[in-house]
């Protein structure tokens, strides 16, 4: 076909990057998924892709200079969507020279590679390129109602993640001003669905409402996050890719603003309705812990820009949504109870995460 896109995608293996993977190769295109398979990484998902036709995998590490060039020579991308990261901010925390490694060095090594491609590629191919890279609304900090952040808002991030989400940010916009990379950028709210690591807020709570343990929430629950559907976040991801402009920076958000009470809660009462306890209602299991620190207030996206320029919205309600999430984890204990057996980190049993 005329309009097949080649597609290297980085952090293919996670949960957005799946969710990409999954949706491009149903549309048509050809994919290679680069990802390190880390704790993080669904390694159904790589056993499932395995075989398609279209799709090649491949083990790898974004630092890898030699690997990321030779992939890239290999597979011929007409395009890059670098997804993979470090994304877990209670693990920044605890151990931040992972996410300085993969998020910044990772971000410069694909950037560097992708340059030197780029710039080889004939005319017709060159003008259709784009580094798309994927980042996060929390470069730019706490934000105070009624205000929200808008592609402008100046970055001022709190963690160890989000300072080198930023940091990678900035690199991406640097290789398209100095060097003329053509890059398109995207920074999105808290994502939930299908197939989340459960050490994030959502699945931890479904799961730990399930099993019927404590709930733990930090401080006083009133941190608010805006939540948008992967599959929403795919969408954008797509628009942004096909029709966005070069240079240009676009917001993502649900426009679902909670506090994490508010989500706990909501998350407690679909469980009680679909998994009947004998011991009474979910709620009882809501407790509060210390605050994380650095732990930011408030984060809210003003995505009017990317819903006018791109004629992308987010098409699904949240409720019906997180309804069929609670469905899905129900449905698929197997999975769940197994990356708890292996791949959980203990200590984090107790953390509440977003
Ligand atoms: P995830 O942790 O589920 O997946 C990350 C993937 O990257 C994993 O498959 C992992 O194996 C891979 N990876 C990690 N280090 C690597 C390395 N050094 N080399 C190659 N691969 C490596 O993350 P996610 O939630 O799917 O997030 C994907 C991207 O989207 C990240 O860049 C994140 O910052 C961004 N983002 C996430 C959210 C969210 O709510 N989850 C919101 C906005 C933006």
């Amino acid at each position: 076909r005329s309009d097949e896109q080649r597609l290297l995608i980085t952090g293919g293996a996670g949960f957005i990057g799946a969710a990409v993977v999954r949706r491009v190769l149903s549309d048509g295109h050809a994919v290679c998924t680069y990802d390190k398979l880390t704790y993080a990484a669904d390694r159904d998902f790589v056993a499932e892709v395995a075989q398609h036709p279209r799709h090649l995998f491949v083990q790898g590490d974004v630092c890898d200079p030699v690997l990321v060039a030779s992939t890239i020579a290999s597979f011929r991308p007409t395009a890059i969507l670098h997804l993979a990261a470090e994304s877990h901010v209670d693990r920044s925390i605890d151990g931040p020279a992972a996410f300085v490694q993969t998020n910044v060095v990772g971000t410069q090594v694909m950037l560097d590679a992708a340059l030197a491609y780029w710039r080889d590629l004939p005319a017709a191919q060159k003008t259709g390129f784009r580094f798309h890279h994927i980042s996060t609304d929390e470069v730019f900090g706490s934000v105070e109602a009624p205000d929200r952040f808008h592609p402008d808002t100046p970055y001022d991030p709190s963690s160890p993640y989000s300072a080198s989400k930023a940091a990678s940010d900035l690199l991406v916009r640097a290789w398209h001003r100095t060097y003329g990379l053509p890059i398109v950028l995207s920074n999105c709210s808290n994502n939930y669905g299908p197939r989340q690591f459960p050490e994030k807020l959502i699945p931890l709570m479904i799961i730990k409402a399930l099993r019927e343990e404590p709930l733990p929430v930090y401080g006083d629950g009133g941190n608010v996050r805006d939540w948008l559907h992967v599959e929403d976040h795919v969408d954008a991801l797509l628009a942004v890719l096909t029709r966005g402009k070069i240079g240009a920076t676009y917001l993502i958000g649900g426009g679902t603003e909670m506090t994490n009470l508010d989500l706990v809660g909501r998350i407690c009462d679909l469980v009680d309705a679909k998994a009947p306890s004998e011991n009474g209602a979910r709620r009882r299991l809501i407790s509060f812990v210390e605050d994380r620190p650095g732990h930011d207030r408030r984060y809210a996206i003003d995505a009017s820009a990317t819903e006018r320029d791109l004629g992308w919205k987010p098409a699904r309600a949240f409720d019906a949504a997180l309804d069929e999430l609670v469905d899905w984890y129900l449905a698929r204990r197997a999975w769940w109870e197994a990356i708890l057996a292996e791949r959980y980190d203990a200590k984090r049993i107790g953390k509440a995460a977003a």
